[in-house]
């Protein structure tokens, strides 16, 4: 045991000094405890390492049709990491002034690589030297030529030292090295020791931070052992355990920071009570043509329950494209308006407004509920004759758009002028398309509904159709409960999907022609051209013409886009839905909830260029009716030979092909989300950095569904049974949180 403390600054470690310490710092690292939290980003292990011609076969074997396997995934993703010596370094020069590196690196397997060094030639000519071991980290794929390489290869030299080890079949541990930490003269070896030193010096300091009770149920080592053994790993069952724990206490705490934030705000604000009877429901209800599904009545059961209680509701309902979250929604909203309450449904386009707005207005007939539309572009007289109607009336639906924010430019005095008394409930659709921000905007603006005197917080439901992947919605708005419609109504067939080259439409359209003549209707769609909204309509509208003309001169066809007013837009889908067309031609503005249920056919041209979510979206349009659904995802030949290429290519290229190969392979959003999140990150499937997900240290959001599930659990049941902390047993993580929350600043919240 020796002098170190865990707050000790580093610069008193052997070998460090002020400057190096300095560096460390811009890095986050400051003490001792930094140091041991630094963890390897991977470990090296002979036993199971691939050799190169094991890699070779890998990539050759991992053919592009298993790409959208998780394994395939991980092979566009991840970095390999290799052990090989440099076997010669040679310099070529291209043209006037260019050069070029290639280094071939051989191993044990007898099987080479090479890498290409097109930037800081010099450099690596003299940082690397022929005759040594390397650990080679990168994206490995075969070249067009044939050859095994690395993308943006990372080398790092094992010195005789490390070497020695490696052989032996020690696992080493790799940290990453920044430049900065390089130029300092810190390398992995440095590293490696300051943490032997940190270790053995501060003995068995590092406090723990999870119940006694938990590791042993868990089987968990300590957190002093498990920070010894990522550094230091004696096999790779401890490593693997370690690392399990590690990710757990990274989890806990976040998900911990969740549950008490949500057990705060249900103490601060009060909802009102919306229960039973509600004959308006059971009017709609039974006036249906059809059976609420099983999944449908659970989620309205636990609504119900929801809002019977004074806690304001925080409800997510994910419900794959077609599931059926508009009835649940409307029968919770007429709750809401026989307990006297107003409720309002907020969606993110006008098209999609105007359609429920019809559909409330169908289903409600007959039962004298008020429901009023409240969208841009209405006249002050419209606007006036809604605030009459709500100040006769009280309790009404209000569908709406942005504008039940009021208006966007003079937005105090509009908002003044909102005709909202007593929102009981706010649902959100698709609520993925509203920020944070947005949906704490509306709920405050629910909340000055009531009278001063009496300030009540309205129920909200959230409705994403855009399946967000297990995992995320319970990190991201890990304050929210979570309702699933996992249930599609019966008699829906799923919908075959195919990828179609360009040189073969002819046929494709042939097929959808047939569909036609049978009575149904189709989609073509075209993508969205980003440079310039004017090329989109340009596109789209000689599209339009050609087909019009051409492939389908025998019938009815109609243009859909972006450029139309909202109301011409409404009026063109209107007109599809009584089968006033035949064929729809549309850029992606028929993307979000459209349902017309005789349309059996989509095509997608282009397809290579929609995102994932975007195409499941662009699907779910079909498949609504009991008709047999076909979509069709229209690319350029050249796919077809990547799509049928044995070899992994330039990642980008190689994502569209997963893409494409997912939706052939899947209907299931969820499924599809997944791929989508490994594909693109949290950050970006959210759409927001506002998203509240951390960088993890050590979990990953996607492959660790299981264990945030766990630690979902254990937190919020802790927070359950011990809101304060108070208990003795959780003295331990009273005194980690408090640690953990001064760093995050502030919460993540969601609403
Ligand atoms: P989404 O969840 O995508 O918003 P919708 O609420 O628009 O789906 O429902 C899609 C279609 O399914 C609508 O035409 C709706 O009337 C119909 N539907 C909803 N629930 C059922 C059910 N239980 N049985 C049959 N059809 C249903
Ligand atoms: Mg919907």
């Amino acid at each position: 045991m020796g002098s170190l403390a865990l707050d000790t600054s580093l610069q008193y470690l052997k070998g460090v000094g002020p400057r190096r310490a300095e560096v460390l710092a811009t890095e986050g690292i400051h003490n001792v405890f930094d140091l041991l939290f630094y963890a390897p980003h991977s470990h090296i292990h002979r036993s199971s390492m691939r050799s190169l011609s094991q890699l070779r076969s890998h990539l050759a074997y991992s053919s592009v049709s298993s790409l959208s396997s998780s394994e395939g995934i991980d092979a566009l993703r991840t970095e390999t990491t290799v052990v090989a010596h440099i076997q010669s370094m040679q310099t070529r020069t291209i043209g006037k002034r260019k050069s070029m590196l290639s280094v071939i690196l051989t191993d044990e397997s007898d099987a080479s690589a090479e890498v290409v060094f097109w930037n800081y030639v010099e450099y690596y000519k003299k940082a690397l030297k022929p005759g040594a071991l390397y650990a080679i980290s990168g994206t490995a794929e075969i070249n067009r030529y044939g050859r095994l390489t690395f993308h943006h290869p990372e080398f790092e030299q094992l010195e005789d030292e490390d070497e020695l080890l490696y052989r032996q079949g020690r696992i080493l541990p790799k940290y990453r090295v920044t430049k900065a930490m390089k130029t300092a003269g810190l390398t992995i070896r440095h590293l490696r020791l300051m943490m032997e030193q940190a270790l053995s010096d501060i003995g068995s300091k590092i406090p723990e931070c999870l119940p006694e009770h938990w590791l042993k149920h868990f089987a968990y080592p300590s957190r002093h052992e498990a920070l010894s053994t990522l550094h230091f790993p004696e096999s790779l069952e401890r490593l693997h355990l370690a690392q399990q724990r590690m990710k757990f206490e990274e989890l806990f705490y976040f998900e911990l920071m969740l549950a008490m934030h949500s057990h705060a705000s249900a103490i601060k604000d009060k909802a009102p009570r919306i229960q039973p009877p509600s004959p308006s429901a059971r009017h709609v209800r039974d006036a249906l043509s059809f059976q609420l599904t099983g999944a449908q009545n659970r989620v309205l059961h636990q609504i119900l329950k929801d809002m019977g209680s004074d806690q304001p509701m925080n409800r997510l309902l994910q419900g794959d494209v077609g599931s059926g979250k508009t009835i649940v929604a409307l029968l919770s909203m007429l709750m809401a308006v026989d307990n006297g309450y107003q409720a309002l449904l907020l969606a993110p386009t006008e098209i999609l407004a105007e359609q429920h707005y019809q559909n409330i207005k169908r289903y409600c007939a007959g039962l004298g509920t008020p429901v009023v539309q409240i969208v841009g572009g209405q006249s002050k007289k419209q606007r006036h004759d809604i605030s009459t109607t709500l100040q006769e009336q009280g309790a009404a639906l209000i569908v709406g758009t942005h504008a039940l924010f009021g208006g966007s430019s003079k937005r105090s005095a509009v908002a003044r002028t909102l005709p909202y008394k007593n929102v009981g409930l706010i649902v959100i659709d698709e609520q993925h398309r509203f920020g944070v921000l947005q949906r704490a905007q509306l709920r405050s603006l629910g909340m000055q509904s009531f009278p001063e005197n009496q300030p009540l917080a309205p129920h909200l439901l959230l409705m994403s159709a855009t399946p967000i992947p297990r995992t995320l919605s319970m990190t991201a708005y890990g304050d929210l409960h979570l309702s699933v419609i996992d249930e599609l109504p019966p008699n829906r067939t799923p919908v075959k999907t195919h990828v179609v080259f360009e040189s073969r439409l002819a046929e494709c359209y042939e097929f959808i022609r047939a569909q036609l003549r049978e009575g149904r209707q189709a989609y073509i769609v075209f993508p969205l051209v980003e440079e310039s909204e004017k090329l989109d309509l340009k596109a789209a509208t000689q599209a339009f013409e050609e087909l019009q003309h051409g492939d389908f001169g025998e019938f009815r066809c109609t243009l859909l886009h972006g450029q139309m007013f909202w109301y011409e837009k409404e009026e063109a889908m209107q007109a599809f839905l009584r089968k006033e067309f035949d064929v729809l031609v549309a850029t992606t503005v028929i993307e979000v909830g459209i349902d017309v249920p005789n349309a059996s056919v989509m095509m997608i041209h282009n397809a290579e260029r929609f995102g994932l979510s975007q195409l499941h979206q662009l699907r779910g349009r079909v498949g609504r009716g009991s008709h047999a659904s076909y979509c069709f995802l229209a690319t350029k030949d050249h796919f077809s030979f990547l799509l049928r290429r044995k070899e992994a290519d330039h990642s980008e290229k190689l994502s569209a092909v997963v893409r494409l190969r997912t939706m052939e392979q899947t209907n299931d959003g969820f499924r599809i989300a997944e791929v989508d999140l490994t594909l693109r990150g949290p950050g970006d499937v959210l759409g927001t950095r506002q998203s509240g997900v951390p960088n993890f240290r050590f979990a990953d959001i996607v492959a660790d569904a299981d264990l945030i599930a766990l630690a979902r659990e254990q937190a919020f049941g802790l927070v359950n049974s011990d809101p304060q902390l108070r208990k003795p047993e959780h003295a331990l993580v009273r005194t980690e949180y408090a640690r953990v929350s001064r760093i995050a600043g502030s919460v993540p919240t969601t609403a």
